[in-house]
């Protein structure tokens, strides 16, 4: 099934249990049945979550191994990547901090009222560095039984940076991990395979919650997305394209423009990598080897866009679901939101897989995932254009430092 016709799918399988909801929300069977593929569907994907992360991160490093391989090209290419992506999730988190109109409104019904506390006096600075600490060293095996996402990703990194330096060239490790790697994705698979019909379990679930202030909250918190992807992507890009690449930012954006649109029309930063690599070489005045391999990574592992959705998304899901977030959670969200968001791939709703990751790192269920599908399609476009903007800004920097 094509990427479109499997998010067609999903959002119908989302808006079915709606409808289905609200006509035959008290028949008893229908009732237990919804619950039951609910609960069936979210073990699945809690039961797959953990080997996806670790192999995952595992094979991303040895492949960034060959990145460092080529010395100064990828250091650069690496350093623009993480660094913007920083920048975008803390311009998401710190508009949501200012600005959370829906905390005007009530959670769910029947949820109780979380508080957003940025500064957890009560824990102190030092008792959260220790929580981070402790989650971050964990025993790697009791990380992965207990889903500890933090554990995880640093068992993850360990293990991948002590094996590029311990492992001769010649070494089979590499292969061995992407053959696991590929297995587990092939499991994960199928679990998502049956994404439509565990969405119309939750939604039939989920219906019974929800009432008109619930839209309202969702419009509140689309249009606080769209205004920080557009202060990203119209003042912080271009910005550093200015500063750091130097280049004037208003001729960046005209001979961007093609590609952005390509990239707002299709929501697939890997559909819209050929015009961008063209756009590159041919109106950024970016060299050709440098454009097929500054691109390639950045629509594979360079999402502002989605980044910054991702760090929106995680807090205002913690309102909506009662769940209090503290300094530590905060940045526990930026630490997940970064790892996330590049492991994200660039097709349609992408990120909506490494979104569970996140979410589950700071203890909001599974399902809230659903809530966020009812606005995500139009959202995506315009965090795909800006992830295809901020992959053109690293070819820019990229060709001024290398
Ligand atoms: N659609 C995005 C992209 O292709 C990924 C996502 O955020 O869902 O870049």
């Amino acid at each position: 099934m094509t990427s479109k016709w499997f998010a067609a799918a999903i959002i119908g399988g989302a808006v079915f249990g709606w409808l289905l909801a609200v006509n035959f929300a008290d028949v008893a069977w229908l009732n237990a049945l919804t619950q039951i593929i609910q609960s069936t569907f979210l073990a699945a994907l809690k039961m797959i979550v953990a080997p996806l992360i670790f192999f995952s991160l595992l094979s991303g490093v040895m492949q960034l191994r060959e990145a460092g391989s080529l010395g100064r090209l990828g250091g650069v290419t690496l350093l623009y990547y993480l660094s913007t992506s920083a920048i975008a999730i803390l311009v998401g988190l710190g508009i949501v901090f200012f600005i959370h109109p829906w905390t005007d409104y009530p959670p769910l019904q029947g949820i109780p009222t979380a508080d957003i506390t940025f500064i957890d006096t009560e824990a102190g600075f030092a008792a959260t560095i220790s929580n981070l600490l402790l989650a971050l060293f964990a025993n790697p095996f009791a990380a992965l039984a207990e889903l500890n996402i933090l554990g995880i990703l640093t068992a993850a990194l360990l293990f991948g940076l002590a094996a590029a330096i311990v492992l001769p060239k010649d070494s089979n490790f590499p292969s061995v991990v992407s053959d696991i790697t590929l297995i587990v994705y092939r499991i994960a698979g199928w679990v998502i395979a049956t994404l439509p019909l565990g969405l119309f379990a939750i939604a039939f679930q989920l219906t019974s919650k929800i009432d008109v202030t619930t839209f309202i909250s969702l419009a509140h918190f689309a249009l606080v997305v769209v205004g920080a992807t557009l202060f990203h992507g119209l003042v912080v890009l271009p910005l550093i394209v200015w500063l750091v690449g130097g280049m004037n930012p208003i001729h960046f954006l005209t001979h961007a423009f093609q590609a952005m649109v390509t990239a707002l029309i299709t929501s697939s930063s890997a559909a819209t990598l050929p015009i961008s690599i063209q756009t590159a070489q041919e109106k950024l005045a970016v060299s050709r080897p440098k454009a097929a391999f500054v691109l390639p990574l950045g629509a594979t592992i360079n999402m502002d866009g989605t980044a910054l959705f991702e760090g929106i998304a995680v807090i205002f899901l913690a309102y909506m679901f009662g769940v209090p977030l503290d300094t530590f959670a905060i940045i526990v969200v930026f630490l997940v939101t970064m790892l996330a968001a590049a492991g994200a791939p660039g097709i349609p709703s992408g990120s909506m897989a490494g979104l569970q990751t996140v979410l589950l790192a700071v203890g909001i269920p599974l399902e809230a995932i659903a809530l966020v599908l009812l606005i995500e399609r139009p959202l995506d476009t315009i965090r795909t254009a800006i992830n295809v903007e901020g992959d053109l800004v690293g070819a820019v920097v990229v060709e001024k430092w290398t």
